[in-house]
């Protein structure tokens, strides 16, 4: 016997779910965003940038007023190999406001209280253990002995989605699929993050690493500047590491001594340390999005593009809210909540997110399959480098002879044509 009932119930009060509660409590619906977090954002984890416009289509001008850290108009590319590095280091003056360095703890909590404030009902330190199930329908959750029922169910749950999976909706997820993620939160004063980055106050920088920052494993690393910390982490694929038979935690480790990172943090605290998984399978790994009395939003439904120069989930969970909530409001209004009728779900993603991740569908297997990506390319660039700005007394030679002399021996002209076209047509 059900207790009580809503609208919608949202599983989940990270960006997704708390996204779709927002956008149905200002419609006036009744809805019950549950999280198993003592507060929403808790245990939640990013790498750290956040592309804004997403934030903008929920909450108009207010986005303004997100607790974001640093508005990125830096942006390095580094390749390391165990003593150098070879970087890209661009500064756009201009200043557009499309993506900050964020930090999931403030921000989560800052939304789902947004939730709240239009009127979401929210119950926190709650582990959904089930849909509750009519007839094949999803019409509500289950929470311990508690039942609770709803017209309908936005899952929200993240890259671990058991509700959804124990239901037999979607499958867990395959280990080529996965990515693993750890990250660092190094605490150091605002003035010497400013004084190291070369910056102003609320201007930030936002570093992607390639080679030995991962030992060669296929991934990179990240570093973003927030206020008064530097959130330094990497994401390996999960096959490749395993592959490997390297302990992440010791290249995470070995990540905050290499010489091009360690004068950043130097003398910081690190003030959290996490790890979390990222579903990178793209589109041809996309599960089933919704059945009979249920949506499944943000990582829950593999929304996640890795495209290379930067990883992208946060603006896709909060689009995926956003679609899941205009869905149900049509639901709610035709009193319809069957797979047909939540269709809408779907074609409304196809015009945004899905876009997207059909763009970059060949990402993940390039890079996952491309390994001298992280381990000869690297220390060719580096070399390349050396060589061009060595001078030792002997004749000097052109560029284009440099080169050739660097990659002599190391990878054949063919191969590094192949990889260069097959990454064009894939990132
Ligand atoms: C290392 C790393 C780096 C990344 N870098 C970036 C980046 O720079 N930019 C970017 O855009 N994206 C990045 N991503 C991806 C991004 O963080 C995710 O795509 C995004 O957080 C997904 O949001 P979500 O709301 O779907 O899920 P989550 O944020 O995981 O939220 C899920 C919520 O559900 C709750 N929950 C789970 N199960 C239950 C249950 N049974 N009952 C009740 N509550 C439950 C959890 O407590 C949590 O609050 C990165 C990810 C990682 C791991």
């Amino acid at each position: 016997m059900a207790d009580e009932k809503f609208q919608v119930i949202v599983i989940g009060a990270g960006l997704a779910g708390s996204a779709a509660a927002y956008q149905l409590a200002k419609a006036g619906r009744e809805v019950l965003l549950v999280d198993r977090g003592k507060g929403p954002g808790a245990k939640n984890m990013t790498g750290g940038r956040i592309y804004t416009y997403a934030l903008k289509k929920l909450l108009g001008d207010e986005w303004q007023e997100a607790p974001l850290e640093r508005e990125v108009t830096r942006e390095m590319m580094m390749m390391m190999t165990p003593q150098t590095s070879v970087a890209i280091d661009s500064t756009f003056s201009s200043v557009n406001q499309q993506s900050y360095t964020v930090l999931r703890s403030k921000l989560d909590a800052w939304l789902a209280a947004k939730a709240e404030d239009a009127g979401a009902m929210m119950i926190p330190a709650s582990t959904v253990d089930t849909f509750l199930m009519r007839d094949g329908k999803v019409c509500g959750v289950k929470i311990g002995d508690e039942e609770l029922e709803a017209d309908l169910v936005i899952s929200a749950e993240g890259v671990n989605s058991l509700v959804a999976e124990r239901s037999g909706i979607i499958k867990p997820l395959e280990l080529k699929n996965i990515a693993l993620g750890i990250k660092h939160i190094v605490q150091l004063p605002e003035a010497v993050i400013n004084e190291r980055f070369n910056t102003v106050s609320d201007v930030g920088t936002a570093m992607l690493c390639v080679g030995e920052c991962t030992k060669g494993i296929s991934g990179g690393a990240f570093l973003y500047t927030n206020k008064n910390s530097i959130s330094l982490g990497m994401v390996v694929d999960s096959l490749s590491w395993k592959n490997a038979k390297l302990p992440v935690a010791d290249i995470a480790e070995a990540l905050k001594h290499h010489p091009s990172i360690s004068r950043y943090i130097e003398g910081g605290e690190v003030i959290e340390y996490s790890a979390h998984l990222i579903p990178e399978g793209g589109i041809s790994a996309l599960p089933q999005l919704f059945a009979d009395g249920v949506m499944i939003a943000g990582d829950a439904a593999g929304l996640v593009v890795n495209s290379g120069f930067t990883v992208r989930g946060m603006d896709y969970a909060i689009l995926s809210g956003i679609a899941a909530a205009e869905t149900a409001n049509e639901a709610i209004d035709a009193g319809d909540y069957s797979r047909n009728m939540l269709k809408g779900y779907e074609t409304r993603l196809q015009q945004s997110v899905l876009k997207d991740m059909h763009t970059f569908k060949n990402a993940h297997d390039y890079m996952a399959h491309t390994r001298q990506v992280f381990t000869t390319y690297p220390m060719l660039a580096a070399d390349l480098m050396r060589n061009i700005y060595g001078v030792d007394g002997t004749p000097a030679k052109r560029v284009l002879g440099v080169a050739r002399e660097t990659v002599a021996d190391k990878i054949s002209y063919f191969d590094v044509f192949k990889d260069m076209v097959k990454g064009a047509r894939s990132l």
